[in-house]
């Protein structure tokens, strides 16, 4: 066997794995230099296979907010798995999960379908709305990303308010030509060909965009005067940001939830939720097809429960005030060197070089071609602390990671921003 070092490890990947990776932002292509192959974490930090250790604000784009290989999840993971790891036939877990999300959205969050993605998740909400309101058209905004099904990946045009235009290779334009694409913090008008509006109501894939006021509002009265369904993608801001997620944090109700990341435990499980009228059209109720051989598999169920229970709002409270400080810390830190807005939102920080504050996908993607990010990143790496491979992500402080790790972390970016 070659030696296993990273480098040895990507070239070998790179002969049996496209790209040498299973999804494309892992690759380093916007931050340059070779990816770390992780094999084992703990907590705050992960090693990589040169036993290399960093202190980790990847947590799985969120997935782990309790941090890595939390005892209590690694131990419901394996009584699980010990029972048999999947079956074709409902369980008792995903009823309890399906209760505790209920639970923790409150009205208007009756009913749950479990599936395996966010990019399912997403998908399937839609498909929902088109099939109860009767209508195609669905609107998005520019920056958000709701996984990589055909009708989301949609590109906007140069005007404000355009038909999509294929965002990737592969994609029909047909496949998109129901899609609109506006701009973020924008609320747009809505016709009543429209089924549905999608949003991330806290914009965390080009970066962190926070909801301008009243924009969430705006699009949850114009749905309404339009007879359009408001869809939340909170597969990042579901369990992440509040006890509530979003719909909670921000007051504004959707018709339609998606969730990810977070209720999985670190396993894959994703889910969307709403109104039992609008989600009683899905089959075997409804006219709605939508199927998944692994959904609401007994093991991710069983790690997703343990996370759900141990995130009361001490723990939220616990990990905002962290992520407040990080914020605030590293915003002096980096404003010593070079302009740099450093957004906080509940728990989510986020980072953009530049000195306008992002309100939209073109502050983000100006801020992106400074290049700072990617010399930010490789010099933290360096030092031993893992950042996104991107510029247009966010970091994820867990609940593992302590003051002193905080602290740790604004030494470390003083020092890096210094040679970046
Ligand atoms: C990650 C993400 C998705 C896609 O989820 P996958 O599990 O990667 O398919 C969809 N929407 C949002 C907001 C996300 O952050």
């Amino acid at each position: 066997m070659a030696d296993n070092t990273n480098s040895a490890l990507f070239k070998r990947a790179l002969e049996v794995v496209p790209g040498g990776v299973s999804s494309p932002v892992r690759a380093f292509k916007s931050v340059g230099g070779t990816p770390y192959f992780v094999s084992r974490a703990d907590g705050a930090y992960v090693w990589d296979v040169e036993d290399r250790r960093y202190l980790d604000y990847v947590q799985s784009y969120g997935a782990s907010i309790l941090g890595h290989a939390h005892p209590e999840v690694v131990e419901a993971i394996r009584q699980a798995a010990g029972e048999g790891t999947t079956f074709g036939a409902p369980t008792e877990r995903e009823v309890l999960l399906a209760e505790a999300i209920c639970d923790r959205v409150g009205a208007g969050c009756d009913l749950v379908r479990f599936v395996s993605s966010g990019t399912e998740a997403a998908m399937s909400a839609v498909r929902v709305a088109r099939g109860f309101t009767g209508r195609n058209r669905v609107v998005m905004f520019e920056g958000c990303y709701h996984g990589h099904s055909d009708m989301l990946l949609a590109a906007g045009g140069s005007g404000m308010a355009t038909l999509g235009l294929p965002a990737s290779a592969g994609v029909p334009p047909s496949a998109v030509a129901e899609t609109m694409v506006v701009p973020y913090n924008t609320v747009p008008d809505i016709d009543d060909d429209v089924a549905c509006v999608i949003v991330e109501p806290i914009a965390a894939n080009m970066g962190l965009v926070p909801p301008a006021p009243g924009f969430l509002q705006g699009l949850r009265d114009a749905c309404d005067r339009a007879g359009a369904l408001l869809v939340f993608d909170e597969v990042i801001t579901g369990f992440r940001l509040a006890r509530a997620g979003a719909s909670g944090f921000t007051g504004v109700r959707p018709d339609l939830w998606t969730f990810g990341k977070v209720i999985g435990g670190g396993l894959p499980l994703a889910a969307f939720a709403g109104r039992r009228e609008v989600m009683e059209a899905l089959a075997p109720v409804g006219p709605v097809y939508q199927a998944g051989t692994l959904s609401g598999n007994p093991v991710a169920t069983a790690a997703g429960l343990t996370v759900l229970g141990l995130l009361d709002d001490a723990a939220y409270s616990m990990l905002a005030g962290r992520a407040a400080e990080l914020g605030a810390m590293l915003a002096g830190v980096l404003n010593e060197v070079t302009p740099a807005q450093v957004p906080v939102v509940g728990t989510l920080v986020g980072v953009f070089f530049g000195d306008d504050l992002v309100t939209t996908f073109a502050g983000s993607r100006a801020s992106a071609t400074t290049g700072w990010y990617a010399r930010f990143f490789r010099a933290m790496l360096e030092r031993g602390v893992a950042l996104a491979p991107g510029p247009y992500e966010v970091m994820f402080p867990s609940l593992a990671h302590t003051w002193d790790d905080i602290e740790r972390t604004v030494d470390l970016a003083r020092a890096a921003i210094a040679v970046a």
